[in-house]
């Protein structure tokens, strides 16, 4: 397991919570968790999950901080969340071209991808194709 996922799974409010999507999402998270720490050193986690391809964050009870750091919080999730939607759940290409500098790979290629079945997630060309998931449907 990486050291992120590590690092939060500490943090649940339930004892056996972990971290429900792949880990093409873990540097997502990793810059995430800093940002949380740096405004609540004590926070804690509800869940962390993908749904309609993309990431959901839920803070738990955390170290009951109030105010500008609580909106501050929300809006650094928020932006993670907005960050999954353009970066592969498995790879982690993301089709954003200032995150090349990270030292992972401009993939134009990534998003919304759908399986035979209609289920969605956020994926680039290569891992979709692997996975039989296509841009879209035809009935879409
Ligand atoms: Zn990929």
């Amino acid at each position: 397991m990486s050291d992120i996922r590590t690092k939060l799974e500490k943090r649940f409010d339930r004892p056996g919570g972990y971290i429900e999507c792949s880990d093409g999402w873990d540097w997502i998270l990793e810059e995430l968790h800093e940002k949380l720490v740096f405004l609540d050193r004590k926070y804690t986690i509800l869940q962390v999950k993908e749904k309609f391809g993309t990431l959901r964050f839920y803070l738990g009870e955390g170290g009951k901080t109030k105010n500008v750091a609580v909106l501050l919080m929300h809006d650094a999730i928020r932006y993670a969340e907005d960050m999954s939607a353009h970066t592969c759940e498995l790879c982690g290409n993301c089709s954003l071209v200032g995150y090349s500098e990270r030292g992972i790979e401009y993939d134009k290629t990534v998003g919304l991808k759908f399986s035979e079945y209609g289920w969605r997630r956020t994926l680039c060309d290569t891992c979709a194709k692997d996975l039989g998931y296509r841009a879209s449907r035809e009935d879409d």
